[in-house]
């Protein structure tokens, strides 16, 4: 079977583990498409949706940064949070986006740790918004 084994791990637990026929990430270098028999790399991940093709049908999974290392017949991906479509809460996710919003609306420029966390929180709030209402495979 064309397939490789993908797991996704956060500290939390294991989100998904499955065969999958290819998968497409958002590296901190641009998009990266894999599919069975690439090449062993590591490389860290953008906050943004993975879109995961497995038994014909595509599905994005919400994953905020992380790496993703690909072996001979497994990929793992290992991110501080990730969530399948059907776990995500949009209202909350819409929640932390507006907070985000405020405070990036509300903050100098000078205080950059603060923003940059404000900037990453609303990441996480798009991503998690985008792969709960089926958009998360642009
Ligand atoms: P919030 O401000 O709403 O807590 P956050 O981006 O700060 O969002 P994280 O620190 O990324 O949250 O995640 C903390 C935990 O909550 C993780 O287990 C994550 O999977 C979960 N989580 C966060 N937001 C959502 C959501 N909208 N739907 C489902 N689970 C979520």
């Amino acid at each position: 079977m064309n397939t490789f084994l993908l797991e996704i791990v956060t500290p939390e637990h294991l989100v998904y583990s499955k065969q999958v026929n290819s998968l497409t990430v958002r590296g901190v270098n641009g998009e990266l498409g894999i599919l069975p028999g690439h090449i062993p790399l590591v490389t860290p991940l953008q906050v943004a949706p993975l879109s995961v093709k497995a038994d014909g049908v595509t599905v994005s999974i919400a994953v905020h940064g992380g790496f993703v290392e690909v072996h001979k017949d497994k990929v793992t991906v290992l991110a501080e949070s990730a969530e399948l479509p059907k776990d995500i809460d949009v209202e909350r996710a819409e929640a932390a986006k507006e907070r985000a919003e405020r405070r990036l609306k509300l903050q100098s420029k000078q205080d950059e740790i603060d923003h940059r966390r404000a900037e990453l929180a609303l990441q996480r709030a798009v991503t998690r918004i985008k792969v709960s209402t089926g958009k998360g495979q642009q």
